[in-house]
Order: C-alpha cells, then sequence, then structure tokens
C-alpha cells in the first residue's frame, strides 16, 4: 500500500486519528480532514509526522458540497491519485424525538449523511480513473439496534449502511470496493459525555466485558482498506465485543 493517498474525514481525533496512524505505518499519505478543533489538527499533524512525513490535514466541513469538492480536487493536483476514502467523520445530538429541535434531526443528517454522499461522489471520479478504490464509512450499532434517545444518529448510520450496499454495487466492475465498520462503544471524545450510569448500562450489555479502542477499530478499516480484501465488499464488520 506504500505510496497510496487516503483521505480521512475526522482524522485528527478519535477514531479518524487512530485509522490514520495505521495508514501511515504502512506508508500511505493521509489527508485528515477536520471542522473545527486546530489544536487537535496541529497536534495530530505532529504526532503522525513524528511516524513518517506524510500526514497532512485541511479543514473543511464535510456536511458543505463546495468545501468538499475543493478538497478532493486540492488532493488530486496534490498527489495526482486518491486510493482511499473513509469517511469518519461524525456528530451526535442526542434527545427523545418528542422534544428534538428540527436542527438536531438536520446537523446529524447533513454531517453523518449528506458528507458520506458529497465524499462518496467526489472520489469516484479518480478511482474509477485508476480502476481501483477503497471506501470505508464508519456506522454505529445504533444503525443495527436502534437506540432510544438517537433517532437522528440511528437514522444517519443506517442510511449510510444502505448507501454502502447499493453503492457497491454500482462500482464494483471499477476495482472499487465499499465497506463499513461499525465500532462499538469505544473511548472517544464522542463518548466522553457518559455518566457512571450510561456507561454501567454499556458495559453490562457487552459480552467481552469492556470498551474498545480506537486501535481496534482501525485494524478492521486497515484491512478492508488492503489488497488482500479486494473480494469484499458491500459489507460491513462490527468490532464491538459483541454488542450487537
Ligand atoms: P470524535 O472523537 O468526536 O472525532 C470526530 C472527528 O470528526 C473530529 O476529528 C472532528 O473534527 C471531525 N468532524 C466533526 N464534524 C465534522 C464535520 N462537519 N466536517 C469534518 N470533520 C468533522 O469521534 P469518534 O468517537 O472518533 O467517532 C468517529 C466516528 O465513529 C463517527 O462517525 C462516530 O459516529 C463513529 N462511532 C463512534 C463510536 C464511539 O464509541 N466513539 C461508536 C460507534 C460509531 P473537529 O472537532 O475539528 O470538527
Amino acid at each position: 500500500m506504500s505510496g497510496c493517498v487516503a483521505i480521512v474525514t475526522g482524522g485528527t481525533k478519535g477514531i479518524g486519528k487512530a485509522i490514520s496512524r495505521s495508514f501511515i505505518k504502512k506508508g500511505i499519505k493521509v489527508f485528515m480532514v477536520f471542522s473545527s478543533d486546530e489544536k487537535a489538527a496541529e497536534s495530530a499533524m505532529t504526532e503522525l509526522n513524528s511516524i513518517d512525513n506524510i500526514a497532512d490535514v485541511i479543514k473543511a466541513d464535510v456536511s458543505d458540497r463546495n468545501q468538499v469538492n475543493a478538497v478532493i480536487e486540492s488532493v488530486v493536483n496534490k498527489t495526482g491519485r486518491l486510493d482511499i476514502l473513509v469517511n469518519n467523520a461524525g456528530i451526535i445530538r442526542d434527545g427523545l424525538l418528542m422534544l428534538m429541535p428540527d436542527i438536531n434531526w438536520h446537523r446529524v443528517m447533513d454531517v453523518n449523511l449528506n458528507g458520506v454522499y458529497y465524499c462518496s461522489k467526489a472520489v469516484l471520479r479518480p478511482m474509477i480513473g485508476n480502476r481501483w478504490g477503497r471506501i470505508i464509512n464508519i456506522i454505529s450499532p445504533s444503525a443495527l439496534l436502534g437506540r432510544a434517545g438517537q433517532t437522528n444518529y440511528s437514522a444517519s448510520k443506517g442510511g449510510v449502511l444502505s448507501f454502502t450496499r447499493s453503492l457497491a454495487r454500482e462500482v464494483a466492475r471499477f476495482g472499487i470496493t465499499v465497506n463499513a465498520v461499525s465500532p462499538g462503544v469505544i473511548e472517544t471524545e464522542l463518548t466522553g459525555y457518559m455518566d457512571e450510569k450510561v456507561r454501567g448500562e454499556f458495559l453490562s450489555m457487552i459480552p467481552v466485558g469492556r470498551f474498545g479502542t480506537p486501535e481496534e477499530v482501525s485494524n478492521a478499516v486497515s484491512f478492508l482498506a488492503s489488497e488482500e480484501a479486494g473480494y469484499i465488499t458491500g459489507e460491513y464488520i462490527s468490532v464491538d465485543g459483541g454488542l450487537t
């Protein structure tokens, strides 16, 4: 995989940073897309470039089609190729449906679902041109099981799973695979909101008896991005300690 080029949305923190790190260890040049936290982006750049000087960051909001198109264009202009897209950027705005402000529904859809649509659409041309590509979408057990207080998040991630299966059928003949990875409860900023009660509830549902690490998710992503996974498409892998 050395010499390949990847875009990891939300690559500056948590699961996305672990994915970026695992790619860099394989010699894959990584562009990490983030939307607001400049400090985290700078620190991710410094950390990953100390492994190999092939990490870069780009500030862009995945929910904005023009910004997404500009990112893809600049990466292709800079490197002449684009081999891997990991649609990892995601947000939560939890709340019971009856009380949910419209803005929380729409923002989650805009980032988690429309963001995947904009990014995937924009990378198809360069990938089809190369007759090779890997698109890996990060979903969630909420897409598979549902979760009270997460109708917006579950619907967005369920949408991404269906999108994954349909796009896989469209682009398989061009050497492009499209798969998803479903992390369970992983210790990151996103799950930092959980109090002891919620943590305990989750732990009691996880057969392995612990939360996962971003590295455990990145191992699955790294495999799906590899040459060895070329006959796997339209599939999802759960990395959730048996939760689902
Ligand atoms: P995280 O620690 O909160 O990191 C999220 C990343 O996404 C950050 O780099 C953030 O950068 C970026 N981001 C957020 N909104 C963005 C936008 N509009 N445009 C571009 N980048 C944006 O999250 P995480 O826990 O690693 O989760 C990563 C993915 O895994 C998400 O899709 C999440 O739904 C999924 N997931 C997580 C868990 C879990 O337990 N952690 C479980 C299942 C699924 P800025 O802060 O700079 O915007």
